[in-house]
């Protein structure tokens, strides 16, 4: 019989599931609630797992171990870049590949989740679009990845996820169900305990399901992948705008702005000579001006096409200083990784299937 993936259940279920196991067992239902806390709070690495929760009766843990597991992805690989950033390579159960991404800084421990192997949006700067789409990851391979990554920092230096980023392989908006009740996971109490404000959902443009997000997920914060501050330039790098232009995605976000009452998020990739132009610059402050957001600007990391090149940082400074006459906050984010291509957009697995 196949083992239940506990990380594959939604916390009212996973309770329900881990109440019925312990009740079959005549323990107390109380014992339900220990093994939960022990999945998202205390349990270290490997194949011993259950092992690790040395408060509960020997036969209530073979019990987990022959009915249930908790992690069902291997690590094909880790990757260490020169500035801490850590990258790892997980393959599913049916032998596909994905990659998840640590991002260490002073006072936070961010992690870049991927929420889809490959990726269907074609974005001509992404070395992810280059797998094409192969699946959606599961709930429980969401969530894996954050469990994987908090058990890792725990045992490395006894430090704490603190931020939650769906921004590595995948359109988290076309895998809208498993990634809402992700977030929910990873915000609850008896979850991860990571605060709405910590988590990100970075999406492409697919504009009806940035209205049903804001729906559905209102409290999570929203960043939109624009780069680029007309129609031309942006459907020559993302093909979604061909769908949803600039008006239409503008219009769901400020219905996304009115709905949530937060403040949104506009990334913008800087590329040298198509993007990060003076009048690119003044379109993007018009843009920016008009609502309730803030720029992320991303200056390029080098992909496969040698055609879009990085700006040089004269020309990063003169666009920001363009946009900081606006009445919005501009951050621009330092490329973390890029020795490991972990990078913004330098995700990507070459193989489709593992042999
Ligand atoms: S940038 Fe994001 S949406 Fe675009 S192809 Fe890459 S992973 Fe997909």
């Amino acid at each position: 019989m196949a083992k239940l993936h506990l990380l594959s259940l939604d916390l009212r279920a996973l309770e329900d599931a881990l109440a019925d196991l312990v009740a079959n067992l005549g323990e107390p239902r109380f014992r339900a609630r220990q093994i939960q806390e022990w999945i998202f709070r205390h349990l270290a690495g490997g194949e011993t797992a259950f092992r690790q929760m040395t408060n509960l009766p020997k036969k209530l843990i073979e019990k987990l171990e022959e009915s249930a597991e908790i992690s069902v992805l291997q690590v094909k690989l880790r990757q260490d870049s020169i500035d801490g950033t850590r990258k790892w390579a997980f393959e599913t159960h049916d032998g596909h590949v994905f990659e998840t991404v640590m991002i260490p800084s002073e006072n936070r421990r961010s992690i870049c989740v991927s929420s889809q192997v490959g990726c269907a949006m074609g974005c001509t700067f992404c070395r992810t679009a280059t797998m094409g789409f192969i699946r959606n990851l599961t709930l429980g391979e969401i969530l894996e990845q954050v469990h994987f990554v908090s058990r890792f920092l725990r045992e490395e230096d006894g430090s704490r996820l603190s931020n939650v980023i769906f921004m590595g392989m995948g359109e988290p908006l076309h895998n809208l169900e498993n990634v809402a009740a992700a977030c929910g996971v990873l915000n609850a109490e008896d979850g991860f305990g990571i605060g709405k404000s910590h988590i990100t959902v970075s999406t492409s443009g697919v504009v009806p399901k940035i209205r049903e997000w804001a729906e559905r997920a209102p409290d999570f914060k929203l960043a939109i992948s624009l780069n680029g501050s007309n129609d031309a330039m942006r459907s020559s790098l993302m093909p979604v705008n061909r769908r949803w232009n600039i008006e239409n995605l503008l219009a769901a976000a400020d219905e996304y702005i009115h709905l949530t009452g937060q403040k949104l998020t506009f990334e913008y990739i800087l590329i040298q000579g198509k993007t990060c132009t003076p009048e690119a610059a003044r379109e993007l402050r018009r843009i920016a001006s008009q609502r309730n957001c803030k720029i992320n600007l991303i200056p390029l990391n080098r992909g496969e096409d040698p055609a879009l090149q990085p700006p040089s940082e004269e020309e990063i400074r003169a666009f920001e200083a363009v946009l900081r006459q606006g009445d919005f906050e501009v951050l621009r984010r330092r490329p973390r990784g890029p020795d490991i291509l972990a990078a913004c957009g330098q995700l990507a697995i070459p193989l489709k299937k593992v042999a």
